[in-house]
This record gives C-alpha cells, sequence and structure tokens, in this order.
C-alpha cells in the first residue's frame, strides 16, 4: 500500500480526536471506552505500533538531519491515565539523542521566583529534536486553577491577580504556542481522557499489587474528589487554546492498546505532513566527498 493511502486510513482514525478549533468543544461528547469499533488481540495492536513506532524512529532521523523542525509533545491527564506508559512505548524506537522527557512536577522556590512560562521555556526542543512534555504549562491552568492557593505561591504583584487571571493565562499559552510554531516547532497536545471507574480500578489494583506500590500516592486519592473542577478547568484550556497548528487530541484512554496506537498515529501523521527527505549535498561537496574516499581507500 502506497504511503498516501496508508496515512488516509490512519487519518480516518485519528480525525475525530483531533480538536482544531475549541469552540463548543465539551468533554462530554467524548467516551473515555471508544476504540472505534476496533477490537484487537494483544498482539496484534502491539504488532501495529511497532509498526506505527519505527515509521515514527525513520522520520525523527530525518528531522534530526535536516536540524529544522522541532517536535514539542505535551502529554496531559489525570493520574493512572497512562501518561508515563503510552510515552514510553511510543518512543521506544526513537533514537534517544535526538529526543527528551521532561516531567513537570511541583515547581521549585527558583521557579516560583519567576513568571509562569519560565521553567517550560528552558526546556524547549532544539531544531531537529523531540521534547516530550509529561505534564507541563497546562498545569498553570489546571492544577493552579483547581487549588488556588498554589498561585498564592507564584508571588504576583496583587493587582495583576483578577477573576480574570485564567482567561489572561489561556490567551498567553495560545500566543506562546502560535510563536513557537512561527519558529519551526511543530506541537501537539494530547490529553489521555482515562474515566473516573477505570481511574479507581488501576488506583485498587497499585494497592493490591505490591509491586505497584511505589506508584502510589495518597494525594491521588485525594485529587479525585476534585475530578469535577479538573474536567471544567481541562474543557476551558482546550477551548482557548485548540488549533490547527497546535491541536488538541482528546485520548479515550481505558484501554491502553487503543491510547497507544491513537498517539503514535497522530505523530506520525503530523510528521509526515511535512514530507522530509534527508537533506541533499551540493555537486562541490559530492566531489569533495568522492577525493575523500579515493585518499581513504589509499590508506592501509
Ligand atoms: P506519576 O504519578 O506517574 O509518577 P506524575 O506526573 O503524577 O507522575 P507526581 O510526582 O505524582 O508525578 O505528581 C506531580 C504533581 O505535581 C502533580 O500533582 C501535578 O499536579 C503537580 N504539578 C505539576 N505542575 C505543577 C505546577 N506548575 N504547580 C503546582 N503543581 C504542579
Ligand atoms: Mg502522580
Amino acid at each position: 500500500m502506497a504511503r498516501k493511502e496508508i496515512l488516509d486510513r490512519i487519518d480516518k482514525y485519528v480525525d475525530p480526536f483531533r480538536i482544531t478549533n475549541g469552540k463548543g468543544f465539551q468533554l462530554k461528547d467524548f467516551d473515555p471506552g471508544d476504540t472505534r469499533g476496533l477490537r484487537m488481540e494483544k498482539g496484534e495492536a502491539a504488532d501495529l505500533l511497532q509498526r506505527g513506532t519505527e515509521w515514527l524512529a525513520e522520520e525523527q532521523d530525518m528531522r534530526y538531519a535536516q536540524d529544522r523542525w522541532s517536535l514539542l509533545l505535551v502529554f496531559q491527564a489525570m493520574d493512572a491515565a497512562g501518561k508515563d506508559g503510552t510515552i514510553k512505548h511510543v518512543m521506544s524506537g526513537v533514537n534517544p539523542q535526538g529526543c527528551q522527557v521532561l516531567s513537570f512536577k511541583q515547581p521549585s522556590l527558583e521557579d516560583l521566583d519567576h513568571d509562569f512560562l519560565w521553567r517550560y521555556v528552558k526546556c524547549l526542543p532544539e531544531r531537529g529534536r523531540i521534547g516530550i512534555f509529561n505534564r507541563s504549562y497546562y498545569e498553570e491552568v489546571l492544577v493552579v486553577r483547581v487549588h488556588q492557593h498554589i498561585l498564592k505561591r507564584q508571588k504576583l504583584p496583587p493587582p495583576l491577580v483578577s477573576k480574570r487571571i485564567w482567561d489572561e493565562r489561556l490567551f498567553d499559552i495560545a500566543h506562546f504556542e502560535d510563536y513557537l510554531t512561527r519558529q519551526g516547532t511543530i506541537i501537539l497536545k494530547f490529553f489521555l481522557h482515562v474515566s473516573r471507574k477505570e481511574q479507581k480500578k488501576r488506583f485498587m489494583e497499585r494497592l493490591d499489587r505490591p509491586d505497584k506500590h511505589w506508584k502510589f500516592s495518597a494525594s491521588d486519592v485525594h485529587e479525585r474528589k476534585f475530578w469535577g473542577d479538573y474536567m471544567h478547568a481541562l474543557e476551558e484550556a482546550i477551548r482557548a487554546t485548540a488549533s490547527q497548528h497546535a491541536p488538541w487530541f482528546v485520548v479515550p484512554a481505558d484501554n491502553k492498546w487503543f491510547a497507544r496506537l491513537l498517539v503514535a498515529a497522530a505523530i506520525v501523521e503530523a510528521v509526515e505532513r511535512l514530507d522530509l527527505a534527508y537533506p541533499t549535498v551540493d555537486a562541490e561537496k559530492k566531489k569533495e566527498l568522492q577525493t575523500l574516499r579515493a585518499a581513504l581507500s589509499q590508506e592501509k
């Protein structure tokens, strides 16, 4: 099958979950258990994912060689939605040299002494590289919005803190993404959409299995009480920041195999659209390489 045909088929699966215009976006229109009617054995899903990651690895090698475009992948989710596993599986074939995963947790005192985008800007990927943000600047309009005492720690001058602060932040984020795009960064944002019910199931599993205890934190259970607030903040974020050049993907995450395939497909699709090729060299450079080759072959 030709590449174009494969891409068109992939797009059929990706398209329903891609938000390029946030107007009227509602999370309730998306089912966390959706698999587009696909049913797959574990092995079959793994095979397909491997093909996707090989494709991605090849594309990444070309982007690295070209040294022009960078790729920023943003992952947001409630706990236990599968961020870590998705990142691990989807990026498994990619040359680590051109790829960096950044996990953003509670800000440091130094972070709090700066504007809210500061710590994220420092970690943006170089040209030709992939930067994966495991949580991101979106936390500044999610956890910080849900728990407003966190905002107090950010030391903003009081006259600048008004009811409009969340709209202002979202506006700033949207413009920040416009700017990055114009600088050659491809931005894809993934919300791994797990249901509250599935989250409970995964927490219970973690509690029942000693080898998973390390993944468990009491605060994760506490945050469930704020589920509605988080979903509201997220809806507002998607409404304000989904765009053609920095789309959101609402990834159904109750089935891990589907979430992983969808994320891999969305990335492959986006980078394929760049239509990359390895950089070519001009005639002069070619001649130089031939001379070098001839000289090298004479050496013992
Ligand atoms: P995992 O639980 O899989 O290890 P995680 O991303 O949940 O991964 P944790 O250390 O459990 O990592 O949690 C990080 C915490 O930091 C989250 O509760 C998140 O909301 C919080 N956090 C992230 N960014 C900010 C921020 N800018 N301000 C305040 N809290 C933040
Ligand atoms: Mg956690």
